[in-house]
């Protein structure tokens, strides 16, 4: 069996997870990012494509099917495959590829998170019903581009004239945001915490470092990430929320959601979470972490990365025979 990925986002630390597990890896690629990865020298072998949407190619599908691959998913091989194509896929990819759809279209997970019970930002159907601090999402975009903050109705028809398919209008929490990186196993029913991140966005994270004299409005282009940790005390309740999306997805779209998944909280000063979105699938800021994510540490007593965490379970599971739970 050989474990692969497409070459970018956290294809580096899915790669180096497998090996350390005693797989052979194999990166899809185009030309110019090729080169990067060979310096790290974590993939036996490199598929060359002129695009990354050649990966639903026949051919293409039908030599990886042939070398036994399982492909793991992160946030941008569904941003360059899409959600939709992507379950068409017939190579076998880890998790349930269903989710992917859950996670992108907002209407469908903002009625998957209230099914779970737990507390959004307010959301406003039409700009005369904001009566608060807003934000307001474009339909589509992706990395938080075009996003503006409004304060009324009037606001809204300054900066966007008309409110146009997919956009949303939704309530904007000060506080400070969270993004908890967990990994639900199908094997053995854990919802482990792994690590914490924080994402550095353009240029939000650059406005406190200008005078209040010049105004400049925020933009979310992520452009990195921190590490961070929330207070203890805060824990629990991010685990509920964890479980209870975790119990729902499997009502939902059986058979729910499972592998690598991480929580978009923000937390104000009277301490209340409030979810925003989720990513059901690694994501980057577990990079952050190598070699040792925290929680994961503090439960296992060894060092363990959520890209070696994928490749435990599809080990796990090659051993048990139970290959058909983790793939899709
Ligand atoms: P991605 O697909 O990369 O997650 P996106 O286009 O889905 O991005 P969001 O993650 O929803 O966009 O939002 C982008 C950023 O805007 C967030 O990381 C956060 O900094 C900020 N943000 C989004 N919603 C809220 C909110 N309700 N309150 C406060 N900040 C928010």
């Amino acid at each position: 069996m050989i474990i692969g990925t497409i070459a970018s986002h956290s294809a580096l630390q899915i790669l180096r997870g497998a090996k350390d597990e005693g797989f052979e890896t194999l990166l899809i690629s185009d030309e110019k990012r090729k080169s990067f990865y060979e310096r790290f020298n974590l993939a036996d072998e490199i598929i060359t494509v002129k695009s990354f949407s050649q990966v639903m190619s026949e051919g293409l599908q039908e030599k990886l099917i042939e070398k036994n691959v399982i492909l793991v998913p992160h946030g941008s091989f569904v941003e360059y495959v899409g959600a939709k194509a992507m379950l068409e896929l017939k190579v076998p990819v880890f998790g349930n590829k269903r989710v992917l759809e859950w996670e992108s279209e907002r209407e469908k997970s903002f009625e998957w998170f209230k099914r779970a019970g737990i507390k959004m930002p307010q959301e406003f159907k039409k700009p005369e019903d904001i009566d608060r601090l807003c934000i307001v999402k474009l339909g589509g975009a992706k990395g938080g581009r075009g996003y503006k903050l409004v304060r009324n109705a009037e606001e809204f028809y300054r900066e966007f004239g008309e409110l146009k398919e997919g956009m949303v209008l939704q309530e904007y929490i000060v506080g400070t945001r969270f993004y908890p990186s967990f990994f639900y196993s199908p094997l053995s029913k854990e919802n482990d915490l792994f690590s914490i991140d924080i994402r550095y966005e353009a240029n939000a994270d650059a406005l406190s470092r200008l005078p209040p004299t010049i105004r400049v409005d925020p933009t979310y282009v992520v452009t990195g990430n921190l590490p961070v940790v929330m207070r203890e005390s805060l824990l629990p309740e991010v685990f509920e929320f964890a479980d209870s999306l975790v119990y729902e997805s499997k009502k939902l779209f059986p058979p729910g959601l499972y592998g690598p998944y991480c929580l978009e909280l923000c937390c104000t000063d009277e301490l209340e979470l409030y979810l925003f979105e989720i990513s059901a699938r690694i994501v980057a800021g577990t990079n952050v972490w190598i070699p040792y994510a925290p929680y994961a540490y503090l439960k296992y007593g060894e060092a363990m990365t959520m890209g070696g965490r994928i490749a435990m379970e599809i080990k796990e599971a090659e051993r048990e025979g139970r290959m058909k739970e983790i793939v899709s």
